[in-house]
């Protein structure tokens, strides 16, 4: 299949360059300024789903607007849909050899939107090249390692949900009091004190909030906890709708959260932020009991592509992984321990002990 938006110049497919901004020829070089016109011209709008229906009935997936490939690395389970499908000799996730062909499945859902690359490979690279610098004890053979063929732009699969919640709550509130008792102190006098009561009151609310991109990761390539390190992602503001130039070039991971699972923590993180709003509600000094119940309306989704570098290395028998968020530059990561540097600095430090003690002795 032919792409839709092809180089001016030679014809061939264009893909987006993080650095320039813009669509480039991978060939020619050719750029192609990135614009309102150019995504009136590909027909395409940033669109929320209606999502009772879609769990109903998965809507017709649109595809990927041109051919991919599945391949699932043994190792970590990620699944990269790839545009070739000779491109992957290693997991772009963990760097293991050990990756197979996936079959797609039919009636998956493709992104409808995404964010694109804004930082490119060199900037990453001094990026982390400064948050090594920063990090003692670790291998140098990882600082090569790791700036070399080792980093990869990779698209992480993201669902987002809005929603109308409408809440009730009852709770007890309780007031502070203060009343003064008198007492005797081991010595036999009479003194006084301040003793804090609680007037206990009952009280209820309600309340409406509306819930906007709500974002619960698909990626089962990325840790969570290294994810969560380098969010956000400007979805609200910043979304294209997705066309194939975006991601063509880069590796797209595919969801292993589907819709159903990932609507279900969707609900819980929605429930636990409503249940934080009534109870800042709730009068007085103190609360217990509190009860809220909640309905929610209009529950809309949209599957999204966020941009992340990755580098993924073993070392020894352990894979290390470092994650860059691809549009605000943000750095997570784990790294190993060199056990070399380690020892040296604690056998300089003995030496130093060693002399002062030495010095101090022949004084
Ligand atoms: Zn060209
Ligand atoms: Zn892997």
């Amino acid at each position: 299949m032919v792409g839709k938006h092809a180089c001016p110049e030679c014809g061939a497919n264009l893909e987006w360059n993080a650095k320039a901004q813009s669509l480039k020829c991978p060939y020619c070089g050719a750029v192609v300024e990135w614009s309102e016109e150019t995504r009136a011209q590909l027909g395409q709008e940033v669109v929320e789903q209606d999502l009772e229906s879609a769990l109903r009935q998965p809507a017709a997936a649109k595809g990927w607007g041109e051919e991919r490939y599945e391949v699932q690395c043994q190792n970590c389970r990620a699944i990269s849909v790839l545009a070739s499908k000779t491109a992957a000799q290693r997991c772009d996730f963990c760097g293991s050899p050990a990756i197979v062909a996936h079959e797609s499945e039919h009636n998956a859902i493709t992104p409808q939107s995404l964010l694109p690359f804004k930082i490119s490979d060199g900037q990453i690279r001094d990026r982390i090249r400064q948050w090594y610098g920063s990090r003692w004890f670790a291998p140098n053979k990882l600082k090569t390692a790791a700036l070399t063929d080792t980093l990869h732009g990779v698209y992480l699969p993201y669902w987002t949900f809005d929603a109308h919640a409408d809440a009730q709550w009852h709770a007890e509130a309780g007031f502070y009091y203060y009343t003064t008792e008198t007492y005797r102190d081991s010595n036999g006098n009479t003194q006084t004190r301040e003793v804090r009561h609680v007037r206990w009151e009952s009280a209820s609310g309600q309340l409406q909030h509306f819930f906007d991109d709500e974002l619960v990761p698909g990626t089962v390539g990325v840790q969570p906890q290294l994810l969560r390190q380098v969010e956000p992602f400007p979805t609200t503001t910043d979304l294209k709708p997705y066309t194939p130039e975006f991601v063509r070039g880069w590796t797209v991971e595919r969801y292993q959260v589907d819709l159903a699972k990932a609507a279900q923590i969707n609900e819980g993180d929605m429930d636990d932020q409503l249940r934080n709003m009534c109870s800042r509600q709730v009068p007085g000094d103190t609360q217990r009991n509190l009860q809220v119940q909640r309905a929610y309306s209009g529950r809309t989704f949209k599957h999204i592509l966020v941009p992340v570098w990755l580098v993924g290395y073993t070392y020894g028998r352990t894979t290390y992984q470092i994650v860059a968020n691809g549009y605000t530059g943000q750095i997570a990561g784990e790294r190993p321990y060199s056990w070399v540097k380690i020892t040296l600095a604690v056998l300089c430090g003995l030496l130093l002990l060693a002399l002062v003690l030495g010095l101090m002795q022949g004084s």
